[in-house]
């Protein structure tokens, strides 16, 4: 490739990514007329994107639907859990044709991080709470549901039932 063409491919990547920043900033002036007027003007960017990820990709998409894709995955604060079966926080960005990351609503997130794309046969999402004991269960997306967490809670559950019964 020529430096000429690199330099036109750059700039035509950048003009891109300028695109995307300026319609995010027109969803994000959009979400502030929503509340109520006294609020508005305090409003951080971080505080109106904070858990509208979906909200503000699909909007995306929807306007670029040749450009961007839809991503779903986790942020990832730390470079020792990327492995992890949840990484971090669930999470949307979008992807463009060569891949490359853009997250709208990256300043919810108090500190940089890494994107990591969902896998279904790996990545555990939340999949409800222990009937017996409240806690949160995570596991992949596909395992047979539980409805609680252990042995333990499962066999107290049932020992409820039993003395259920013989009342
Ligand atoms: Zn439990």
């Amino acid at each position: 490739m020529t430096s000429r063409s690199a330099k036109r491919k750059k700039r035509n990547h950048e003009a891109r990514i300028a695109k995307y920043k300026a319609f995010t900033d027109k969803l994000v002036e959009e979400q502030r007329l929503r509340y109520v007027e006294s609020v508005r003007a305090d409003l951080t960017r971080a505080e109106i994107v904070n858990q509208r990820c979906l909200q503000f990709v699909k909007a995306l998409v929807a306007e670029f639907p040749d450009e961007l894709t839809a991503q779903a995955g986790f942020f990832c604060t730390s470079p020792f859990h990327l492995d992890d079966p949840v990484p971090g926080e669930e999470h949307w960005w979008c992807k463009t044709k060569s891949g490359v990351i853009f997250d709208p609503t990256f300043e919810q997130f108090c500190s940089s991080g890494y994107y990591v794309e969902y896998r279904r046969d790996y990545h555990h999402v939340y999949r409800g709470k222990c009937m017996a004991c409240g806690v949160e269960n995570y596991d992949v997306a596909d395992a047979p549901h539980k409805s609680t967490c252990s042995e333990e809670c499962a066999q107290f559950i049932e020992d409820e039932y039993n003395r259920a019964c013989s009342n």
